[in-house]
Order: structure tokens, then sequence, then C-alpha cells
């Protein structure tokens, strides 16, 4: 039995196909973010939905659809398999009868990255590498220095001066060669972009090389199991680079040609982002293709930070193509809806996550969002990490 049915990489921008036993990193004609395809039609024949569910938890159980080939070079740290949570007490605030968080602050270094860097330096390792460097705005630092350090790898590591404490120190602690940058992290991105070229090291900046999505779609996965295999209605996701929602898409459009949901209704993806920095809520009023360079980025959220996604293309293609929206919020409406989350719930989200709840308010008042409806948040990351210790 083959461990993974991947069989090309495909350019999201102009249809290239590419080798996935080679070292590949962006499209070199267009551009464009790469996407694992994978041989589909046999891992329908081949895979049954339901063994899965009963193998070991974490997200390496879906490896028929995840790019590493062999066992050996998965590199594990407990990523995965985050509890789908009720929330009874907002529930009943908001006049909601299905709302739920996809609680990812349980994964290893705190944060949904660690999905996304498991992928793609199990599969660096798998393919020889052995540096890379990353520029960040905290989380994929903390995540890539873990997942480096377990695989051997040495890691370089660029984010902007003023990135929360814990970050710097956990990527620190984890042996990464870390460099601070006097800018935001377009300016890092710049910096560590040279490095690669000059240094020869393995650049795993968001869509930069085709795997960290990959670790990050199999959260449409577990959604889909967890409901039954029937996809929830709305999912409430923030958005920085967009990893996780282009991700999510791309796990429900396979799970359909695999034949394992129950129907076809798909959820409506809603990308949050904040008041300070909102490129892909402007690009979606406008109804445009492609994302604007957002200047002068400022939000508490450091994961919402980015100015310009390498993937805004295919973040605005799935918003409009599931009918979803996008939506802007407030500094001080996150940190009501973060105090909100841990008093009524228990639930200490990175200030992200707790985006997602103040754009979900904003939305019922809007109508946009139904009583009786099934409602996803996306809580990517814990709060801790963003305590100052000053
Ligand atoms: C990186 C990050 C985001 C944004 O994720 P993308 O997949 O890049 O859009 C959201 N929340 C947290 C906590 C993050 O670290
Ligand atoms: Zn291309």
């Amino acid at each position: 039995m083959k461990l993974s049915f991947l069989s090309y990489l495909e350019c999201s921008g102009c249809g290239e196909n590419y080798n996935y036993a080679e070292l590949n990193t962006f499209c070199p004609i267009c551009q464009s973010p790469l996407l694992s395809r994978y041989d589909l039609e046999s891992a329908r024949q081949h895979v049954d939905r339901d063994a899965i569910t009963h193998r070991k938890k974490g997200m390496w159980r879906w490896h028929e659809v995840l790019p590493v080939l062999n066992q050996e070079n998965q590199i594990f740290l407990g990523e995965g398999d985050t509890p789908l949570l009720s929330l009874p007490h907002l529930e009943k605030e908001l006049r909601l009868s299905h709302l739920y968080v996809k609680d990812e602050s349980s994964n290893p270094t705190g944060s949904f990255k660690a999905r996304g860097l498991a992928a793609a330096i199990s599969k660096a390792k798998e393919l020889g590498v052995e540096k890379v460097i990353i520029p960040t705005a905290g989380n994929a630092g903390g995540a890539l220095a873990a997942y480096a350090a377990r695989a051997g790898l040495r890691a370089h590591i660029f984010m902007p001066k003023d990135t929360p404490f814990a970050n710097i120190e956990e990527s620190r602690m984890a042996g990464a060669d870390v460099t601070l940058v006097d800018g935001l992290i377009s300016d890092a991105a710049g910096m560590a972009g040279e490095k690669a070229r000059n240094e020869g090291w393995f650049d795993v900046s968001t869509f930069k090389e085709p795997y960290r999505v990959e670790g990050k779609k199999i959260m449409g996965y577990e959604l889909a199991e967890a409901f039954d295999w029937q996809l929830p209605d709305v999912i409430i996701y923030p958005t920085g680079g967009g990893t996780g929602l282009v991700g999510m898409w791309k796990a429900f459009d396979e799970l359909e040609t695999l034949g394992w949901l129950e129907n076809t209704k798909r959820p409506r993806m809603v990308s949050v982002q904040a008041d300070g920095c909102a490129p892909v809520v402007k690009a979606f009023k406008e109804g445009a293709s492609f994302c604007d360079f957002w200047i002068n980025a400022h939000t508490i959220a450091s994961g919402l930070r980015v100015p310009k996604s390498f993937a805004d293309h295919l973040i605005l293609q799935d918003i409009y193509e599931s009918q979803g929206t996008a939506i802007a919020v407030s500094d001080e409406s996150i940190l009501e809806s973060q105090s909100q989350l841990a008093a009524m719930e228990g639930i200490f989200a990175a200030p992200e996550g707790a985006a997602t709840l103040a754009a979900l308010k904003e939305l019922i008042k809007q109508g946009w969002i139904l009583p009786e409806e099934r409602i996803v948040l996306f809580n990517t990351g814990s709060g801790l990490k963003y305590i100052d210790h000053k």
C-alpha cells in the first residue's frame, strides 16, 4: 500500500506541471504558488474513509493525501486532531443554535502554524534540504524552529522586531538563528528572500513552497469527519497569508473527488482581517482578483499583519467560489471578543482567533448569518503567546 498518492505539482496560475521528486518553490514561469495533486481516483478505490478515523491520532493519519512518501520522514510533534468545541454560552448570547470553535491552540508551539511546518519540514527533509529560512510575523518562526530542530535541519528566521516576545524566545530556544528586522513581515520577506538566493537556503515562506498548505488543509478533512462527512454552513477564518483558507477549500475539492462527503453542499468561507491591514477585504469589496499591497499595516493580531499574500489570487477565488465574504474588524473589537471568549467559554484565544468572534457579531448584525446555521470559528492560536514580558 502506498503511503502517499502524490502525483505531481500544478501551478495555480498557468497550469504548468512539475515533478514532485524535485525540490520546487513556486512557478518560475508565472510566479504563482504550486499545488500538490494526488491520484484521487486511485485513492478513492483503495482508501477507506472510516479506517482513517480509527488510526493513531494526529495529522499524519491522513498520509495518503499528504506529500511525504516515506514514513521515516514524517516529523511528528503531536500536531492535528484539535478539538471542535461547542460554544453554549455564546450561542445563547448571540441567539444561534450551532456555534463551534475549532481550537488550534493545542497544537505544538501553540498555533496552527505547526500543521503547515510539520508538512513542509518533513518534505524538505525527504528531499535532502539541510538549511531552511523563513520570514515570519511570529508563530511560523516558532513552529519552523521546533520542526527543524526535530528534523535536524538548520533554521534561519527573520521577524519584525515588534514580534511577540514568546515567538522570538521559542525560536532561539529551539536553536534557530533569529534576525530581528526593523520593519514589517514584507521587509523581513525581502531580506530572507535575498539570503535564500545568496546562500542557497530553502525558503519556506507562505506559498513559496508547495507543502505548508498541505499540512493546513487537514483542518478541512478533520472538520468533514467531525461533522459526519457533511460540511458546516459557514467557516470564519482569520486571514494573513491565507494558507488555512486555501488549504481547507482544496481539502473540500479533494474530499468531493474522493467520494467521502455525504452531500455536495459547501461552506461559505469568511475571511477576517483587521482594520489596520485588510488587503483581502478591500479587494473583495472591489470584486478584484488580486490584492493591492496594504501600506502601513498595523494591528495587534500579528498573524494578520500581512500587507499582500503571495496567494492573494487563490484566497479571493475561493471566497468568491464559496459565496463567502471578507470583513475587517477593529483591534478594540478583537480585544473585547478575546475577553468574552475567555470569560464565557474558558478559551484564551490568540487575537487572530478572537477576531473571528468579532466578525461573527458583525455578520449577524448584517443578517448575513442565519440563526440556525452551523458556524465554525477558527481559533488559530493560544492567547498565552501574546502576553508581553516587560
Ligand atoms: C499565521 C497566523 C494566522 C494567519 O494564517 P494564514 O494561514 O497565514 O492566513 C492566523 N492566526 C494565527 C495565530 C497565526 O499565527
Ligand atoms: Zn505558472
